[in-house]
């Protein structure tokens, strides 16, 4: 999740109900979402411990699904490990994704609220600096946005693995935290994926509604260097917001973006040290409850999953 600058008084509100919710977590109130600074919330983090992260991920997947032990989380997995079929709701083939890499990053992570110290470090994202990781946000009913990018995640891989493509997580719950937003972009790096996408749901208060995809700025500054990706990046999110529009139903946020469900940011570790053609999709925002509705629904998610893989799959073929 994430708010905007420019909408101080909405997300003071947002923060107040996510401190709320989140009440003794470290991070939850006011880094609700992505890994909030005092300027923007709602930011993805990275940081830099990668190296083994991504070697124990990129193993874990081409295995079996993680048994999580969130009960949203076991069914979706149970459901995951079917195999089978997609067939041919995408127009090009049957393994159009065949040679391709994309990397998934589940945004936060369920065991972040347990280490808050850890996820408020600082790190370095180029344009300043950012919170390691964030708790993330969570509806009102306490189902959390890191069970939920999760649960997400799952599905999202086993519909690009059917479509043939190879496809890595930054993390799949596994880690004591985070990890941290500058070490999920490397991760996306060092796999050299042709696309990389980081999940999300937001945390703005009731009323505003529906799904919006963050694209990277094109920022020059310290670590970051975005100006090769953020074209290729826009044409990704574009695609994917399109995809995720027709597979939802759902429609674009109605709170920023001009209702054209993009939006464009320098302040996410996660874009900024991309080097791969990466966005952020926030599916929706958990503290409204018709959205959070939705999103707790196994089988919206599962129309969402769709959605973010046909999106890729536009994009890359
Ligand atoms: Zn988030």
């Amino acid at each position: 999740m994430r708010f905007v600058k420019r909408r101080t008084a909405r997300r003071t509100a947002a923060l107040l109900i996510a401190g709320a919710v989140c009440a003794g977590a470290a991070g939850c109130g006011l880094s609700g979402g992505h890994g909030g600074s005092p300027g923007r919330s709602g930011k993805p983090s990275r940081s830099s411990s990668a190296g083994k992260t991504a070697g124990k991920t990129a193993g874990k997947d081409s295995g079996k699904e993680t048994g999580r032990s969130g009960s949203e989380h076991g069914g979706a997995d149970r459901h995951d490990k079917g195999g089978g079929g997609h067939s041919g709701s995408h127009p090009h083939g049957k393994d159009p994704l065949r040679g391709k890499v994309i990397v998934i990053d589940p945004g936060h992570n369920p065991r972040n609220r347990d280490q808050p110290d850890k996820i408020s470090r600082s790190v370095d994202i180029g344009t300043g600096k950012k919170e390691c990781d964030t708790t993330g946000t969570a509806t009102n009913s306490g189902y959390s946005e890191a069970e939920f990018t999760l649960a997400l995640a799952h599905r999202v891989r086993t519909e690009l693995r059917k479509r043939g493509a190879t496809v890595k997580f930054t993390h799949d719950g596994e880690e004591p935290y985070g990890p941290c937003v500058d070490e999920r972009a490397k991760k996306g790096n060092r796999a050299h994926a042709d696309a990389a996408v980081s999940l999300h749901a937001d945390g703005a208060p009731g009323g505003s509604r529906g799904f919006h995809v963050i694209l990277p700025a094109s920022v020059h500054r310290g670590d970051a260097d975005t100006r090769a990706v953020a074209g290729p990046s826009r044409r990704l999110g574009t695609d994917l917001r399109d995809a995720f529009r027709k597979a939802t139903g759902t429609r674009p946020a109605n709170y920023l973006g001009n209702g054209e469900g993009l939006d464009t940011r320098d302040d996410l570790g996660g874009l900024n040290l991309s080097t791969v053609p990466k966005v952020f999709l926030e599916c929706g925002n958990m503290r409204d409850a018709a959205d959070a509705a939705l999103l707790t629904s196994r089988k919206w998610r599962e129309k969402a999953a769709r959605g973010v893989a046909d999106g890729i799959t536009a994009f890359l073929t």
